[in-house]
């Protein structure tokens, strides 16, 4: 009969230093003694990540795709290497894998590649020797036999990648806080800890600026249906349950997040006829930008402006390409602010009530907070605002919504 298989992420506070890498590998070295496979997966340790990047700038400002991958792969090949060290020092059979030796395969796009598929024989083999397999998150290889990475924070997305690959009984995503909250607990206060919420809640807190889990990780978990639990490295507690459905706790809303990492783009003046919204579009597709938030203007003398947001960190590419093409787009101008945030609120909850968006925006108004944009799912309602504002609004809202209770 099949062991179980438990597949457990830990993040790079989780394995910074030796004492903490011991803590892992005896946390593992549990659901081993007890008689399940274990696949670990690891980041970098600390912020060694960042670290790397700096590294890469400070030699080439804009350093090629390729380059940078590979070298910031190295830094989940150290975090693998030592903590199979750790579990040989704690004499227990482990193997410590990369990218290439998972055979991890991924879309070609550097530093956002997406897995493609896995080939467990490796993985799977180790397991029946009684190992526990270690494996770089983040990392992945492409057809051109070159490393790739899935993006920051893309780890999560390694480890349920390979619980869905090995169908494992869940993945447990370990990382320096308690759990899903209903906000981030460094900016409201009274923010409180979920025991369970949707994978669709999820999603999209994780899209919205929830940092806890990367989004692709939650896509690929409700996809699977693999049950995804939140829970700190550094204590036993509960942690927080992500699945299909959920005991509703009776909520309406069951959290709201916020990003800063947004800049908001206005093209003005565009001629207000079919196909201008393809050809803006396009370009910014083209340079690999996101494009989160579309609004756009009735037309007026045969112009219309669009707006639209992108995450802050792709603003440079954007608007090259966008000052580029102005001409052949017939726009007039262009006006870019990042000083802006998207603050939201997500909650299955809301998909049968009516007035949830009304409330959010009452407050606002009532803590004399201005909305720029607004866009609304059936389960989330966002609101683009001043960037200095966010924390305000964060705590307005939660406090509307009686999240702490
Ligand atoms: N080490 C990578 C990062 O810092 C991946 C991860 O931690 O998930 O983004
Ligand atoms: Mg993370």
């Amino acid at each position: 009969m099949r062991r179980r298989l438990i597949v457990k992420k830990f993040g790079g506070t989780s394995v910074q230093d030796k004492e903490r890498i011991f803590r892992v590998a005896e946390r593992c070295a549990a659901d081993y003694r007890d008689g399940a496979d274990v696949v670990v997966v690891l980041s970098a340790m600390g912020k060694q990540t960042d670290v790397l990047i700096d590294m890469a700038h400070d030699i080439n400002p804009h350093p090629p795709k390729r380059e940078l991958d590979m070298l910031l792969v190295t830094g989940e090949q150290i975090s693998v290497a030592l903590m199979g060290m750790a579990f040989s020092a704690l004499g227990i059979p482990a193997v410590s894998l990369n990218a290439f030796q998972v055979a991890m395969h991924t879309t070609s796009v550097y530093g956002n590649a997406r897995v493609k598929r896995i080939d467990t024989e490796r993985i799977q083999h180790e397991l029946e020797n009684r190992k526990i397999v270690v494996v770089t998150g983040f990392q992945g290889m492409n057809k051109y036999d070159d490393f790739t990475t899935l993006g920051r924070g893309g780890s999560d997305t390694t480890a349920v990648a390979l619980a869905a690959a090995l169908r494992a009984e869940k993945c447990e995503i370990f990382t320096d806080v308690d759990g899903v909250y209903t906000a981030d607990p460094r900016i409201v206060k009274k923010a409180r800890k979920l025991k369970e919420i949707t994978y669709g809640e999820m999603l999209d807190l994780a899209t919205l600026g929830a940092g806890v889990l990367h989004n692709r990780s939650v896509e690929l978990a409700k996809k699977y249906n693999i049950p995804l639990i939140v829970r700190s490295s550094l204590n036993d507690s509960e942690g927080t349950t992500i699945k299909e459905d959920t005991r509703v706790e009776g909520m309406l809303v069951s959290g709201v997040a916020a990003d800063k990492n947004t800049t908001r783009i206005s093209v003005i003046g565009l001629e207000d006829r079919p196909g201008t919204a393809f050809k803006l579009f396009d370009l910014v597709a083209k340079a690999h930008v996101n494009v989160d938030m579309i609004l756009q203007s009735i037309g007026r003398d045969g112009t219309k402006d669009i707006t639209f947001t992108i995450p802050e960190d792709t603003e440079d590419e954007c608007v090259a390409i966008l000052k580029e093409n102005l001409k052949r787009l017939r726009a007039h101008d262009l006006d870019v602010n990042h000083d802006v945030a998207k603050v939201s609120i997500v909650g299955a909850g809301m998909m049968s009530a009516p007035g949830v968006a009304a409330k959010m925006f009452e407050c606002l108004y009532n803590a004399d907070i201005n909305i720029n944009m607004i866009s609304t799912s059936e389960i989330r309602v966002t609101v683009l605002i001043d960037e200095k504002d966010t924390e305000r609004a964060m705590n307005a809202i939660h406090d509307a919504f009686g999240l702490d209770e």
